[in-house]
């Protein structure tokens, strides 16, 4: 009898520690910050290939445009879009182009707009495919289109939950990558029609561009039309990226001008800085496929740009 009594109250000893445990843990996620999950984004980087080849003006691209704003709203975050016509080099004709515009407001009231963006059109020819047959078909685009929008749409869960205090606006630029070689003009006609027509409306203070984030064996360096116009927080970015994973960011490598999506904006005068590996094997290729990018890529980007947005922010504070 006596026996039993106590292993009776050993066993109410255990369920109360184990009760209290459960609780804290609950308590401990309950409070805890929102992580970047860069398997989530890169099932957004997965679903857009499946919606096939996001070709300006197709009904695939349509799709996309669909799943981008449904995402944005069962975030929470409102989201216009902006349709232009515009003549498309690759594609012999005028097509209707649409940007994606999520409006994010913080609790802060605060005349800084930093921008997010990332294209989500894909390429409509094959370029650089070692196959000569296959380089007038199009490209899925997993690491060249679907890996930036996979980005922002994890971040912009992220920041929402984290409730940013500011204001950011996350952008998605339609025919960045519908220009030929050499014809500087038929390139990112998405973003330099929004730089053309919305800065009055969106007075952007700064931004960062994110393009082939995904590539698995992730290298990341410097773009040189960053450095030049938007020096401090491209350094600023890589300094952090370096010491938070030195293996895939070199902020001391040679940097290569890369024409982008930041580029209509940095001609205007605003600090924008473009985020690319452009060391991929598969670029312009049929192999630009899901299994090329990686998860882990994703992450690490995804942990550094978080980091140094609310970085940003605090400095923008202390120095208003
Ligand atoms: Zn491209």
């Amino acid at each position: 009898m006596c026996v039993l009594k106590k292993i009776c109250r050993i066993r109410i000893n255990v369920r109360l520690i184990l009760i209290f445990l459960f609780l804290f843990i609950g308590i401990s996620y309950g409070n805890g910050e929102t992580v970047f999950e860069g398997k989530r984004a890169f099932d957004f980087l997965k679903k857009q290939c499946l919606l096939g080849y996001r070709v300006p003006g197709s009904a695939a691209s349509l799709r996309c445009a669909d799943f981008i704003e449904s995402e944005l709203k069962k975030i929470g975050i409102p989201v216009k879009r902006q349709s232009f016509r515009t003549y498309s080099q690759l594609q012999g004709a005028t097509v209707t182009g649409i940007n994606l515009i999520g409006d994010y407001r913080g609790d802060s009231v605060t005349s800084d707009i930093l921008a997010l963006s990332a294209h989500w059109d894909t390429r409509p020819i094959a370029e650089k495919d070692p196959d000569p047959s296959m380089r007038d078909k199009p490209i899925i685009g997993a690491n060249d289109g679907a890996s930036g929008v996979g980005l922002l749409l994890e971040m912009a869960r992220v920041l929402k939950e984290r409730r940013y205090p500011g204001r950011i606006l996350f952008l998605f630029f339609d025919l960045e990558d519908s220009g030929v070689s050499g014809s500087f003009e038929q390139w990112c006609l998405g973003s330099r029609y929004f730089a053309g027509h919305s800065l009055k409306e969106y007075p952007i203070t700064a931004g960062i561009n994110f393009d082939m984030i995904g590539d698995r064996d992730l290298k990341i360096q410097p773009e040189r039309f960053s450095l030049k116009f938007a020096p401090d927080m491209m350094r600023e970015f890589m300094d952090l990226a370096e010491q938070k994973a030195p293996s895939h960011f070199n902020k001391n490598r040679l940097p290569f001008e890369i024409l982008d999506d930041h580029e209509p904006f940095l001609r205007k005068g605003i600090s924008y800085i473009n985020v690319i590996d452009y060391n991929y094997p598969y670029w312009h290729t049929q192999e630009d496929t899901p299994d090329k990018c990686s998860p882990n890529s994703l992450q690490t980007v995804g942990n550094i740009a978080v980091e140094y947005i609310f970085f940003r922010w605090k400095k923008i504070k202390n120095n208003p």
